[in-house]
């Protein structure tokens, strides 16, 4: 079977370019830092078109699939308006990302609203702006979103998020869909809210159930385990209070390779077996196909990410480590002091010498913690030399701080050969501009 976008630690348009340096997109990466200067993250298109291609293609055969972008893994209006333009709707978990994608000349129509404690804000700007599903999480939301919907006079579509009871062998804080989880309705509290929505909650319509089971997920027999699930409940509430329920969320979590030992399955594989699956339970229950909404998010957006940093100061431990810092870290990549997560990196401007070192390679934030790569074996680094650390277009700018007061970096988008700003590096007014000295303390 042909691999897919995912199964790539680097963006597809890596290469070693005539002067001996790596570009992405066509674009020296050299050049990039000289005229962005770093830390900076970069977007290959092309890897990001192409993975879109490959869920594309992986479901063709089975029409009634509706793919939601998962924003929070990386949510810029550049890359909302490109995977709007490329037929993607939107998995939203906040008023931020709603008017985000909003912004971006999104269709509302597409965005799906989730999370486990949306606030009344949040609820009222999703539903004035004409939110196309609310994944509802608990009898609070529920109550909740009923009366603002009923306060603007609307009716809104709704599924409800379940806890399917499916656990996966991924880390601990990623795991979303076992049991004991903070996120959706327990099997057994289904009946009573759906009871309440045919009842109580005139201004909710349901349209079907959702489940999310985790993150980086390589095990692809979750995803059949999860349609068993939610065919099954769907099929037992439409018979129970005679209902028409069409419309399963599987969530995301397709993996995706950040070192060589990841071995993440293509979006083909987990295709094919979702499509098989579903074949199965409309022969089985004898139903008309379901509308299928996935959620991916990391698989779309990580591979075609890189994070560029500049090498400073080092140290050699005696007799232990060789520390090398560069001029990030934990505040730009939360991921390794989080998650333990592991990540692959090059030298961007040096050719693949016969002379390496072992090296642990250290961010700049006041944290022992901070370090973004164990022990990797790399030519041996100098001050100024330029790094490249792949794989980290999800979940490093979407989860990006302003730790130790340090301006979040730059964002662009390169392609053809052609690099283009999408998110400008912060100034240090910037990080000032929402600071007040009370008049008191003038004095
Ligand atoms: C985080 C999340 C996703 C996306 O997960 P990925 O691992 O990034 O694909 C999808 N759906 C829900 C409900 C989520 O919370």
């Amino acid at each position: 079977m042909t691999n897919s976008t995912n199964q790539y630690i680097k963006p597809i348009t890596t290469k070693i370019n005539a002067s001996g340096n790596i570009e992405i997109g066509g674009c020296d990466l050299v050049d990039l830092v000289e005229k962005f200067s770093t830390p900076l993250y970069v977007i290959d298109e092309a890897t990001l078109c192409g993975i879109c291609n490959d869920y594309k293609k992986a479901f063709e055969k089975y029409p009634k699939v509706r793919m939601m972008y998962a924003s929070k893994a990386l949510c810029t209006s550049a890359v909302a308006k490109l995977l709007s333009d490329e037929g993607f709707g939107f998995d939203t978990v906040s008023g931020g990302e709603i008017y985000t994608v909003y912004k971006a000349g999104v269709d509302m129509s597409k965005v799906l609203f989730n999370g486990n404690n949306k606030s009344f804000d949040e609820l009222s700007l999703a539903v004035e702006l004409g939110v196309g599903r609310f994944s509802t999480d608990n009898f609070f939301e529920l109550a909740l979103l009923n009366e603002i919907a009923q306060s603007k006079g609307k009716v809104v579509d709704i599924l409800l998020r379940i806890t399917p009871g499916i656990e996966c062998h991924t880390h601990e804080y990623i795991q979303t869909g076992h049991l004991d989880s903070k996120f959706g309705f327990d099997l057994t509290q289904i009946d009573e809210a759906v009871e309440l929505i045919l009842g109580e909650y005139k201004n909710l319509k349901l349209y079907g159930l959702h489940a999310h089971i985790g993150s980086q997920i390589f095990e692809t027999s979750i995803y059949a385990d999860e349609i068993e699930i939610l065919v099954k409940e769907i099929v037992r509430l439409n018979e129970k209070y005679s209902l028409n329920l069409d419309e399963i969320n599987i969530g995301g979590g397709l993996g995706v390779k950040y070192v060589d030992s990841d071995v993440p399955p293509s979006t083909f594989e987990i295709g094919d077996i979702i499509i098989n699956k579903l074949n199965e339970v409309i022969e089985k229950y004898n139903i008309e196909p379901p509308t299928v909404f996935l959620e991916p998010g990391r698989s779309i957006i990580s591979t075609a990410g890189v994070t560029l940093y500049t090498v400073g100061s080092s140290k050699q431990v005696p007799h232990g480590r060789k520390y090398v810092a560069v001029d990030g870290g934990m505040a730009d990549n939360p991921r390794p002091a989080m998650y333990q997560a592991e990540y692959l990196a090059e030298v961007v401007n040096k050719k693949e010498s016969e002379k390496t070192e072992k090296v642990t390679i250290a961010g700049r934030f006041c944290e022992s913690g901070d370090i973004l790569i164990k022990e990797i074996e790399l030519p041996e680094l100098d001050e100024g030399d330029i790094l490249c650390v792949y794989n980290t277009g999800a979940y490093n700018y979407s989860m990006a701080s302003n730790y130790n007061r340090v301006q979040k970096p730059a964002m662009v988008m390169v392609n053809n050969s052609s690099a283009d700003l999408i998110v400008e590096r912060e100034t240090l007014d910037d990080l000032i501009s929402h600071d007040i000295i009370p008049d008191r303390l003038r004095l």
